[in-house]
């Protein structure tokens, strides 16, 4: 993954997404009522009738994409708590392992044994949550996502790297602005930016990097909390 290297440092005007969400989210669901009123006229034959609420389906789907990739992003205050980094990384591998098996990929995680951070559990939850999402819908044909934690010193990395298709450097150069999408109607283009903030919040960095035709690969650093004994330890040396 040599080419396409970013560090991404975008957030401008995240301030007003609010605003651009609610909006974003009452769109589908105006079209969504639309179709409901269609489907009150009891004349409809069977093809409009299904027609009609196949529509409607895609339309409160699209709303709830928004919902979902959204979710912790409208609580502007970062929660200081401390938690189990690989616990929450375990959790979300856990709950995306349906949407995995049906399209034939395999996930491999890499993982020690407990990584303490302090931080938002929540928020982080929703960033792994949106990236090893992005992950899974770029592997429409199976493919490998392996999850990679590894413990530095003071930092924590979390690696999350697919087999999709890529992207191009002119893509990867617009990931995380709001509303970049490349998936049409099933993309919302808020994933990444609510990624992108959450993650300066938490005072981390990521660094996207990827290659067409082979895959993408995502790095999340993390500062941990000094363990008990590097306390004790510094303590001695200042004492
Ligand atoms: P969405 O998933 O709703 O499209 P995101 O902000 O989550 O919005 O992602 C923005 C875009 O970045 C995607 O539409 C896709 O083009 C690209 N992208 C993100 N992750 C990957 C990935 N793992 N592989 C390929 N493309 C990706
Ligand atoms: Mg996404």
């Amino acid at each position: 993954f040599k080419n396409h290297k970013v560090e991404t440092k975008r957030l401008e005007a995240v301030e007003q997404m609010g605003a651009a969400i609610s909006h974003e989210i009452r769109n589908p669901l105006t079209a969504a009522l639309g179709f409901v009123q269609l489907l009150e006229n009891d004349q409809l034959n069977e093809e409009e009738r299904e027609l009609y609420l196949s529509i409607l389906k895609q339309e409160l789907h699209s709303a709830e994409n928004v919902i979902q990739d959204y979710l912790t992003f409208s609580d502007p205050n970062i929660e200081k708590e401390k938690f189990d980094l690989i616990q929450e990384v375990t959790n979300v591998v856990h709950s995306l392992k349906p949407h995995a098996q049906k399209n034939e990929i395999r996930i491999i995680t890499v993982l020690p044994k407990n990584v303490i951070i302090e931080g938002d559990r929540q928020k982080l939850r929703q960033c792994l949550m949106n990236i090893m999402k992005n992950a899974l819908e770029a592997m429409e044909n199976g493919g490998l996502l392996k999850v990679k934690v590894i413990l530095h010193y003071s930092t924590v990395t979390i690696r999350i790297k697919d087999t999709g298709p890529g992207m191009t450097k002119e893509q990867i150069e617009r990931i995380g602005e709001p509303y970049y999408s490349t998936k049409g109607d099933r993309g919302t283009g808020l994933g990444l930016m609510v990624v992108f903030s959450i993650i300066r919040a938490m005072n981390g960095t990521i660094h996207a990097e990827s290659e067409v035709g082979k895959g993408t690969v995502f790095e999340i650093s993390l500062p941990t909390i000094p363990s008990d004994i590097e306390i004790r330890t510094m303590s001695n040396i200042y004492i």
